[in-house]
This record gives C-alpha cells, structure tokens and sequence, in this order.
C-alpha cells in the first residue's frame, strides 16, 4: 500500500464548514493525528485509529505522522480552521527539511476556513479591505517583534487579526496590545471580540478600543481591529472598498 500524508483544516467548529475535500480524506484514512480535541472532532469507525496528542509537541507529532506515512498507512493530520495559518502544516514542513526519503511522500494540504474568516463574515466584512493577521503568542518569536509589528500595521491602517491573543506565558501580552492600539488608532477604533465562532459557545460583540479590556479575550478568541474606515452600518460591521 502507497502512504500518504495530508494536512487538512476542519474549519471553526461547525461541521457545515469542514469543506467536501476534507470530508472524502477523513473518510478514506487510517490514522488521524492531532491536537487532542481536534481529534476529537473526528468520528471513530472501523479501520481508523485516531492519535490524539498534546499541543506542544507539533514537531514530534508530524514526525510521527509522517512515519506512518512512510510506512504505508494514509494518514490525516488535523488542524482547526485552515492547516496553514499558525498551525500544523508549518510543522510538517519543517519535519521534512534534510528527509528527502520522506520528501518523496504524498503530500498534500487541504485548506479549511480559517476563523478571522469566519468571525468577519459573522459580523460583517470588517476585512473587507487591507488586512493582516498576527499570532499574539510570543512562545514562538520575542515580544518585541510582535509589538513592532503593532505599530506598523496600525501606521500603515491595516485592519488587523490577531490569534492566540491571551498566550497562557503571558497573559499581559493582551493588555500590553490594547495601549499599543489605543496609542496608535485612538480610541474610537472598532475591535470585534469573535469567540467560539460557529460553535454552541460563540459569542460576538463590536465595541470601541476604548471600551476594550483584557478579559474580553482569550484562547478561543479571534480579535479583529478596523482600519480608520471601518464602520457600522445596521447591525453590521465593514471596512469599505474604497480608501483614501
Ligand atoms: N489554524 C487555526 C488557528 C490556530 S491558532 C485557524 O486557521 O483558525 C488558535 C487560535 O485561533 C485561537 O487562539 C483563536 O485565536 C483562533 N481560533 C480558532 N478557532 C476559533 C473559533 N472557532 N473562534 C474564534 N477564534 C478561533
């Protein structure tokens, strides 16, 4: 038996929202392997064997995957919202770097909806016009490189999305993000508190950067800042087109 190895992302959290392509993958593994309550999205049956498996070790467990990978087996590695952004597909590459015998594998990616995408389309299109996206967490990259990156993308009136806003190591890292904002945009700045999105858990609110506290979010949050222009309409909330 031919392995394989794909990357796939199951969306937010509804079901509705895991595409078709991902549907046929987990329907035809053998092994799923992943982070363990997106594992648990997974349905058990007959023939497959699921690998739950801590956070913290996404370089150990694409290694993992991709021995099974080579050893036959068509393996499923899981991410929630799309594979790509800040999550397992990065890995699997790096695991990759000096294996060319693993390089000769399988390997596809299958994109999900990321959750910026998902909380903007349930408020509106806040990210409508220029945007960026940056993971909040400093496990990964130092504290000032995120707080620069801040800046530049308030100066140059991005709107913004931001993963992992309260990091467990630290979780004045939010706080901190809110001055550097409010400095940067002033106060009247929208921000959209998306949490749990598409889940029995969600909730969405749009308030202004000066009424914004650190509690409001956390690890399931996804925090999406205007640019100048993003405003309200109804009960909506988008970014125009046309800037400048
Ligand atoms: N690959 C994932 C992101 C993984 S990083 C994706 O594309 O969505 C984990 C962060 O994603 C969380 O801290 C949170 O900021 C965000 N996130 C993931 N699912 C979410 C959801 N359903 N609602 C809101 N934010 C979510």
């Amino acid at each position: 038996m031919t392995g394989s190895l794909i990357i796939a992302g199951l969306g937010p959290g509804d079901d509705r929202l895991v595409t078709p392509e991902v549907v046929s993958a987990l329907a035809e593994a053998t092994d799923v392997v992943g982070y363990i309550p997106y594992v648990a999205r997974v349905a058990p049956r007959a023939g497959l064997t699921l690998h739950p498996s801590d956070n913290r070790v996404e370089l150990d467990r694409a290694r993992a995957a991709l021995a099974m990978a080579a050893d036959g087996r068509r393996v499923v590695v899981v991410s929630s919202g799309d594979p790509g952004v800040f999550a397992m597909a990065s890995a699997v590459f790096e695991a990759l770097e000096g294996r060319e015998d693993w390089q000769a594998l399988d390997i596809r990616v299958l994109p999900g909806i990321t959750a910026m995408l998902a909380a903007a389309a349930a408020v509106g299109a806040p990210l409508g016009h220029d945007f960026c996206c940056i993971n909040l967490s400093d496990n990964l990259k130092p504290w000032e490189m995120i707080e620069t990156r801040l800046r530049l993308a308030a100066r140059a009136d991005l709107a913004m999305a931001f993963y992992n806003p309260r990091s467990a190591s630290r979780p004045e890292g939010f706080a901190r993000t809110l001055e550097v904002l409010r400095e940067e945009c002033g106060s009247d700045r929208l921000v959209t508190f998306a949490r749990a999105v598409s889940t029995p858990d969600e909730r969405i609110a749009t308030i202004t950067l000066g009424e914004a506290t650190p509690e409001m979010a956390d690890m399931r949050t996804v925090v999406i800042v205007g640019n100048s222009a993003t405003r309200r309409v109804g009960r909506w909330v988008y970014s125009p087109r046309r800037a400048g």
